[in-house]
């Protein structure tokens, strides 16, 4: 799976005005884009603190101290700030394609995408429907009368992309990376990690309250009578509890060898009697026959299919009423939306639902993604953008390179391999070569529930047949417009989106050592650094879960990263709950790497370019910690941190600051901090792995 860089959400947002399917000549912006970000802000600099005692107060403690989380929001900070940036933008772009929607062809672009941002955009239209746009799918619900009708319902809600039971889909094979293989993967839960259901303290207990709560005043929103739908939110919470109990903890799902476990396709209904396979299979509209499947969690899928035996179907009927209506919530009338962002708060400490547009924009990004991204490109992200983008990853890549031949750890043979592994790393820089076809997407004027469902059967379709085929290595796993990175170990390669490639990470014109800071620090020595953490050095060049380290390298790593995971256990997240050391180690060991490559990479420039010139006061060595740290600049409610915790691969932005930097000789030295200073830490704690 991608491992992603940010912030938890992955914030997409956009840009643009050509949309038609053949973009020519770009376009320059005609849109102003406000504010103004720069890669290097003097003006977020706390002066009155010590650089030596906390690097993250000192770079971003000026900003820190005026900024206040704006209500919709559960923190703020660089990626809002981008975020917001490009969101006034494409708003124009889709307000363009709502107004044009009905003089274009039905199967342009631009009539697809205006209509799906209009038909949300109808907030009179929903309030007066109220549950009516998902009548027809509750019906078929009701109508359940059989195990082997609930299975085919349960098929059919996957396919709309309603989250019941377990998660089908296809994705590489990760010991044959080259062909795709279907995965049946645990899911099926409505609270944001099975831990929330089977930890014992006051605040898990008091967020089971509120959970079944929630689904009380749902169904009764739904139609139900209060009573009937409390009955009802038990059952849900007892099943759940139930899937929850099945499930593995995410630092088990880590290990990727963990959840490998290639079946073949008739040895499913050993493992799972309850589920008529060959039904199943054509119900999500898998059309060629499937010879295996990866049961990422035999032991989930073996209590589901006891459970679809045992429970009550007035307890499925529930469960799967529950889902259809949470899932459809934010797109139906007022009270449904209160009540969605009323338990989502919980979680993310928000006390104001976004503006309709900014709600709709995003839903239409995630949906209809390539559309907009076509013409995000022609507005915004220039050739000389993106090659100067591609020579700081080029220089990453370098470094990288003469850093893997120095290490004294590591034997010839794991060398030589690691080697080449980096040789093939593929890497995606701004857009894709060719963008996806909507034409055949169903979007209709009218309620936007079933218009959300149809974009999520649209998508289905495009990928249900691909078990067995060759994985298509052209694929994006973000909208263009996004601001965040991935790397994919399953093939071996690093992915930039063009919205990421902007003030604050990145500026074409902008000071070099900033940019080597936070583009070449934070995202690119980051991702490339993916392929070689705890996780990723577990795959081969080709994207192959395949051990290639001789066992006395495996061993010097460990415990290299050991010294990692005992840093990060040392700080504290939020209240008195302290930062888990093992979830977060990939990303956490992505960011030491990161960023000593990227220390490497401004050398190498400095030498090439000669620009060694002092600004605002600052060295080229000062602005790159600098620019690092301010690329983490944020600001975090702490219900937000509190979930994090428990489901966040990334330790909190001011240790992915202070974390990598007060492990490095030549940040001491750079701003002159001495031994014994918080920021330095003693020489037998800081780790040398990459
Ligand atoms: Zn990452």
């Amino acid at each position: 799976m991608p491992t992603f860089r940010s912030w938890g959400v992955a914030l997409s947002i956009i840009i643009a005005p050509a949309l038609s399917a053949q973009t020519t000549a770009p376009a320059q912006s005609a849109v102003p884009i406000p504010p103004t970000l720069k890669v290097f802000d003097p003006s977020f600099i706390d002066r009155s603190a010590n650089a030596c005692h906390d690097f993250f107060a000192f770079a971003n403690g000026g900003w820190v101290k005026r900024d206040t989380i704006p209500a919709a929001f559960s923190s703020s900070g660089v990626s809002k700030d981008m975020t917001d940036r490009n969101e006034l933008v494409v708003r124009s772009v889709l307000d363009d394609a709502m107004a044009q929607r009905h003089s274009k062809p039905a199967k342009s672009t631009v009539a697809k995408l205006g209509t799906f941002y209009a038909s949300c955009m109808d907030s009179a239209r929903a309030d007066k429907d109220g549950i009516n746009p998902i009548k027809p799918q509750l019906d078929s619900i009701t109508a359940i009368k059989s195990r082997p009708e609930l299975v085919r319902e349960i098929a059919s809600l996957q396919t709309d992309g309603v989250n019941v039971l377990f998660n089908f889909f296809p994705a590489a094979d990760p010991k044959d990376a080259a062909h795709y293989i279907a995965w049946a993967s645990q899911g099926g839960l409505g609270m944001p990690d099975r831990d929330y259901y089977t930890n014992s303290d006051p605040a898990s207990d008091s967020l089971r309250r509120k959970y079944v709560a929630h689904i009380t005043k749902t169904l009764t929103l739904a139609g139900e009578p209060p009573a009937a739908a409390a009955a009802d939110a038990a059952r849900v919470m007892a099943l759940e509890t139930e899937l929850a109990k099945a499930s593995m903890t995410r630092l088990q799902r880590r290990d990727p060898n963990a959840t490998y476990h290639k079946t073949p396709v008739a040895a499913l209904s050993a493992l799972a009697p309850a589920i008529d396979w060959p039904v199943y299979f054509r119900t999500v509209g898998l059309t060629s026959p499937v010879s295996f499947i990866n049961v990422s969690q035999p032991d989930f899928l073996k209590r589901a299919s006891i459970l679809l035996t045992t429970l009550p179907l007035d307890d499925w009927r529930a469960y799967l009423r529950y889902h259809l209506v949470s899932a459809a919530s934010p797109w139906l009338s007022t009270p449904f939306v209160a009540e969605d962002f009323a338990y989502g708060s919980l979680y993310s400490g928000t006390k104001q639902l976004l503006p309709r547009w900014k709600r709709c924009l995003r839903v239409t990004d995630r949906k209809l993604g390539e559309a907009l991204g076509e013409a995000y490109v022609a507005k915004t992200f220039s050739p000389e953008a993106k090659a100067q983008a591609k020579q700081v990853i080029d220089d990453i890549r370098a470094s990288f390179r003469d850093r893997l031949n120095k290490l004294m750890w590591m034997s010839d043979s794991t060398r030589r391999y690691a080697l080449s592994k980096l040789a093939a790393m593929n890497e995606k820089v701004g857009y894709p070569d060719t963008w996806r076809d909507y034409s055949e997407l169903r979007v209709v004027d009218g309620a936007f529930a079933p218009n959300v469902f149809s974009a999520n059967a649209f998508e289905w379709q495009r990928v249900a047949n691909r078990p067995g085929k060759p994985v298509d290595k052209a694929e994006w796993d973000m909208t263009v417009p996004t601001v965040n990175a991935y790397y994919d170990p399953s093939i071996n390669e690093m992915v930039f989106p063009a919205g990421a490639l902007a003030p604050q990470t990145f500026d074409a014109t902008g000071d070099l050592a900033s940019n080597y800071g936070s583009l070449g620090g934070s995202w690119a020595g980051h991702e490339l650094t993916h392929g070689f953490d705890d996780e990723g050095r577990r795959y081969d060049a080709e994207g192959n879960l395949r051990d290639w380290w001789a066992p006395m390298d495996s061993v010097r790593f460990t415990g290299q990263a050991q010294l990692i995971v005992d840093q990060f256990n040392g700080y504290i997240q939020v209240d008195t709950i302290h930062v888990n050391g093992k979830l977060t180690l990939g990303e956490n060991l992505a960011d030491f790497g990161g960023l000593v490559t990227a220390y490497d990479a401004l050398e190498r420039a400095l030498d090439r370019t000669g620009k060694r010139e002092v600004i605002d006061g600052y060295t080229p060595e000062q602005r790159f910690f600098i620019a690092y740290a301010q690329s983490w600049r944020s600001h975090t409610r702490p219900e937000q941190l509190r979930t994090r915790v428990k489901t966040d691969p990334h330790a909190p932005a001011e240790w992915r600051t202070n974390g990598p930097v007060s492990n490095m000789p030549q940040f001491a030295e750079a701003f002159h901090c001495k031994p014994g200073d918080p920021m330095v830490r003693p020489p037998d704690k800081i780790p040398h792995i990459w």
